[in-house]
């Protein structure tokens, strides 16, 4: 049993927490804005109202918040406010499930050491879905012996958790899911509107791709949100596009040529610039309606 701070109870962050508490851990929660933290409560969790309050007396961090940014105000502070870093117990172990850039979570892996703190980047893939059922995908970066502290934390959110090397690998592999996750959502989208455009049924289709090599976990999750066209997030466009970014320039600091990866990027960019950012990244579909001219949202 853990005691575990989680900072950041939205669409992932907050399903993730209730499943630590039901593990048996701990968890004190803590969201910027208040009133997230009721299904944490309710599973015999509590909530804090600072980042201090949630710190105080927790051996592990828990972080799970949108970007970069968000990640070193919470770590390192903002404003006068002081962050996880200078609250956290020497000997603290922080778990960054967030999606952020790779050069920043080794800088922050930096940062922590000097304050005899541990670090782990542990970003994870599978969705709302996942995040609910505890099934995630966990992609580790840091040292053996924290991945081996944080397995019991770990085991409580996720089914598929691998280390994949040292600070900032999880954040490398991640960026690899993205690419192939966005890159199968455009041709699902595509291949519907072709579909459509020769009337066939689209969940007879459906039914029998999903049973060949064009069968997907993308297929399977996200065929109800692009035949309803429901888009409710889920995982928000803007999100998604914000991890191309990382994706495309980690592909250029490499030297590596990405064009597929970096032609999802652009239509990302074009929904969000069409209004889509704040809807599930399976609204992709719209962008190809439009270009199409069937159905423009
Ligand atoms: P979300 O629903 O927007 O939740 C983000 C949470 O972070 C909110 O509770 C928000 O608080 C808090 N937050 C934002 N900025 C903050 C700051 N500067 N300081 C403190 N708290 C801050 O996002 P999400 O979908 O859970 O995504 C979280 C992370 O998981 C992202 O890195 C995303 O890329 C990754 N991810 C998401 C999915 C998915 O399917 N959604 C799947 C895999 C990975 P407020 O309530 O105050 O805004």
């Amino acid at each position: 049993v853990a005691r575990i701070a989680f900072i950041g109870l939205g669409i992932m962050g907050g399903p993730m927490a209730v499943n630590l508490q039901r593990a048996g851990h701990e968890v004190v929660g803590y969201n910027r804005t208040a009133g997230k933290a009721d299904p944490l409560i309710e599973a015999g969790g509590s909530e804090a109202n600072s980042v201090a309050a949630t710190v105080a007396a927790a051996e592990i961090v828990a972080v799970m918040v949108p970007d970069t940014p968000d990640v070193e105000q919470v770590l390192l502070g903002d404003d006068g406010q002081p962050g996880v870093f200078e609250l956290a117990e020497p000997g603290s172990l922080v778990i960054d499930f967030s999606t952020i850039r790779p050069d920043a979570t080794r800088r922050l892996a930096k940062l922590a050491a000097d304050k005899n703190l541990q670090i782990l980047d542990a970003p994870v893939s599978g969705g709302q879905a996942g995040a609910e059922a505890g099934t995630l995908s966990i992609m580790v970066g840091g040292s053996a012996h924290d991945f081996d502290r944080a397995r019991p934390v770990l085991q409580a959110v996720g089914h598929t958790i691998v280390h994949v090397g040292d600070h900032g690998a999880g954040q490398t592999v991640k960026t690899a899911n993205q690419l192939i996750v966005a890159a199968n959502i455009e041709a699902l989208a595509e291949a519907l509107v072709l579909l459509s455009a020769y009337d066939i049924d689209l969940d007879s289709a459906l039914d029998v791709l999903g049973g060949g090599l064009a069968g997907s976990a993308v297929l399977t999750q996200k065929r109800g949100n692009m035949l309803g066209h429901d888009f409710t997030p889920g995982f928000r466009t803007a999100l998604h596009l914000k991890d191309l970014g990382i994706l495309t320039a980690a592909a250029r600091a490499a030297g590596v040529a990405i064009p597929v990866g970096a032609l999802v990027t652009e239509l990302m960019s074009s929904a969000k610039a069409n209004g889509d950012g704040a809807l599930d990244h399976s609204a992709l579909l719209h962008g190809v309606e439009r270009l199409a001219g069937r159905h423009p949202a």
